[in-house]
């Protein structure tokens, strides 16, 4: 198996199906857990994404004073769903067309190396 092995800072933004969404929202079970889990392996791996990587504009984390993003629960944004992509699920590497949702990859390896 070749793998990717990107440097990465703590956390990485991906893009997952909605099956692999739905599991990390624990509302239903991954229909192939095994490759759900293989793609989680080594990260912990959380529905959404981080405020920085929202839009500028948008409402729900507002850049406030100092470049400081807080987040506002009154508004609702789309910056983490993507209506429809080919792009294959980063999770389970499912090919199939449908909508992306944003989950964070936080790195746990305890190697840091060098
Ligand atoms: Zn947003
Ligand atoms: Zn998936």
């Amino acid at each position: 198996m070749t793998t990717n092995t990107n440097t990465v800072d703590s956390s990485t933004t991906v893009w997952v199906c909605i099956d692999c969404a739905a599991t990390l929202a624990n509302a239903e079970p991954h229909p192939d857990p095994v490759l759900f889990d293989a793609g989680c392996e080594g990260v912990e791996v959380t529905l959404g994404m981080v405020g920085d990587e929202h839009w500028d504009g948008c409402l729900v984390f507002p850049l406030g004073e100092g470049g400081v993003r807080e987040f506002d629960g009154s508004h609702d944004c789309e910056c983490e769903q993507q209506g429809f992509s080919w792009s294959s699920c980063d999770i389970c590497r499912s090919p199939l067309g449908g909508s992306r949702h944003a989950v964070t990859f936080f790195h746990v390896d305890n190697d840091e190396g060098n």
